[in-house]
């Protein structure tokens, strides 16, 4: 396997679960946790409520509120690779640099010159994963210090500093709601506004932990009624941005900017153009308030270039800045790359994607025998938890890595033909979803098509049950 994030520390356990324990997960990193141990930026959080953001064989009656903080979650992945022993079959620090397919078995290479031999390879690389750094003029110029949110620094001091955050997605609007008050200015450069849901986020007391120990039925029922509301509601409206779903969503959003936001004009240059939920959902409770502070300034005017003191906008305005923050997201086309994976017949993964990404059921690429994807492209990434996804995701590769155990065949990845015909039947239904209702979002791939999956979770829960081997090319 490849990374030790939430999927891979998965993968290992139900691996094994399965009799199936020679198995090895590469990580490059010196820790698991994938997206929690690289995200530390203040503020860091989970927007979908713990209870539900939690394998379903290891739930935690112990979380501390509904939506835990980035350490208590990173905390939990750690705990559970220990309990189910899966840290013993990590090589850390080893990053996976190539991948080929050779006389029926893959053999991989290490950053450390390591050379070993699998029959299968699962990449659980993750999406949000690279960091997209802009090509902002001048930003090596830059005296301060700069960061991008998914790098941050455990000794980069921003208390009493003058801060620029650029960007207005999930990670900017977490660390203005976290950091505004403890910096002398906080100044945050937003390119596109962004719809904004309210957020309560309680602590649960000592007597609800208990109860989540002791009555297993009552925790059972809230955690299901959670992910209904959750997903299944607000994922069937995503479908289709006229649905009910979506207008409720809209009406919330706009409450909670014209309920929070006091000064007018402020509040329309808080104003998005478009539909909520559009961009994947900003969830705050903590960003209207943060930014109305008298040391925090909104800039819309688009930016010149960086220098070495701040940043000059393009109507002329300057910035003096201590620390830069780039939380402008991730190259969320990369997956697996920039490894090497060469498949059957020494085709080229960089050239199967050359166009863009693409993999039946976010799982299997033609020509790539027994590899596998575990929130590979086009996933339901916006849609459903992606702990849920996963651990489905994974049941059904453990059913194709059957095929091969029983002696069924010995190489088995999609067929051509039948990734064409997912990617058009998807990229059909992709067109009336809310994420093709006119913004721009790393949802949309190079066409503008939503990379995502466009139907329902039952649909999602139905193709996961079963392989449909005649998708498949299987050889001996
Ligand atoms: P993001 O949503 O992709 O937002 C990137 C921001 O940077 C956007 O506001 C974008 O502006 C701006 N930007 C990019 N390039 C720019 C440039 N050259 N000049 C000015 N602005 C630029 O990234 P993110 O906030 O890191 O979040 C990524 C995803 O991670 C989220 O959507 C979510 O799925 C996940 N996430 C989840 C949580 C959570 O609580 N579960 C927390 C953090 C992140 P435009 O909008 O104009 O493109």
């Amino acid at each position: 396997m490849i990374g030790a994030g939430m999927a891979g520390i998965l993968s290992g356990i139900r691996l094994a679960e399965a009799g199936l324990d020679d198995y090895t997960i590469y990580e490059k990193s010196d820790e698991v946790g994938g997206t929690w141990r690289e995200n530390t930026y203040p503020g860091i959080g989970c927007d979908v409520p713990s209870h539900i953001y939690s394998y379903s064989f290891e739930l935690n009656p112990n979380w501390s509120q509904l939506y835990s903080p980035g350490k208590e979650i990173l905390g939990y992945f750690r705990g559970v690779a220990e309990k189910y022993g899966v840290l013993d079959s990590i090589r850390f620090e080893e990053e996976i640099v190539r991948c080929e397919f050779r006389e029926g078995r893959w053999r991989i290479e290490t950053s450390k010159g390591r050379e070993d031999e699998a029959d299968f390879v699962i990449a659980a690389t993750g999406v949000l994963h690279h960091p997209n750094i802009p090509d902002l003029p001048g930003l090596e110029s830059f005296e301060g210090e700069w960061v991008h949110s998914a790098r941050w620094r455990p000794d980069l001091a921003i208390e009493g500093k003058r801060v620029g955050v650029v960007g207005t997605g999930s990670s900017a609007v977490q660390i203005v709601g976290a950091a505004t008050s403890s910096v002398e200015k906080m100044v945050l450069f937003q390119r596109t506004a962004q719809w904004i849901a309210p957020q309560l986020n309680p602590l649960y007391t000592d007597q609800e932990k208990e109860a989540f120990h002791t009555d297993r039925e009552s925790f059972g029922a809230m955690r299901e009624g959670m992910a209904f509301d959750y997903f299944e509601q607000f994922s069937k409206g995503l479908l289709d941005s006229n649905s009910e779903a979506m207008q409720n969503l809209q009406a919330l959003c706009k409450t909670n900017l014209e309920e929070s936001v006091r000064d007018p004009e402020l509040r329309e240059r808080l104003r998005p153009d478009y539909q909520a939920a559009c961009k994947r959902l900003v969830v705050s409770g903590s960003f209207y308030e943060a930014i109305q502070k008298p040391n925090a300034e909104l800039v819309t005017e688009a930016i010149e270039r960086i220098e070495p003191g701040g940043i000059r906008t393009a109507e002329g305005s300057f910035h003096e800045l201590d620390v830069l923050v780039l939380a402008t997201g991730f190259r969320v086309d990369r997956f697996v790359r920039p490894i090497e994976v060469v498949g059957r017949g020494g085709v080229n993964l960089n050239d199967s994607w050359r166009e863009r990404p693409s993999a039946y059921l976010s799982i299997s690429v033609p020509d790539m025998p027994n590899f596998f994807m575990l929130n590979g492209p086009n996933g339901p990434v916006g849609n459903f938890s992606l702990i849920e996804i996963a651990e489905k995701q994974f049941d059904y590769i453990l059913q194709l890595i059957e095929l091969k155990k029983s002696g069924r065949c010995n190489e088995l990845s999609v067929t051509h033909e039948a990734l064409e015909a997912f990617e058009v039947e998807r990229t059909e239904a992709a067109q009336s979803t809310i994420w093709n209702s006119g913004c721009r979002s790393w949802y949309l791939d190079d066409r503008g098509v939503p990379a995502s999956w466009p139907w329902t979770f039952d649909r999602f829960r139905e193709e996961m049950s079963a392989p449909k081997l005649e998708a498949y090319d299987l050889r001996d």
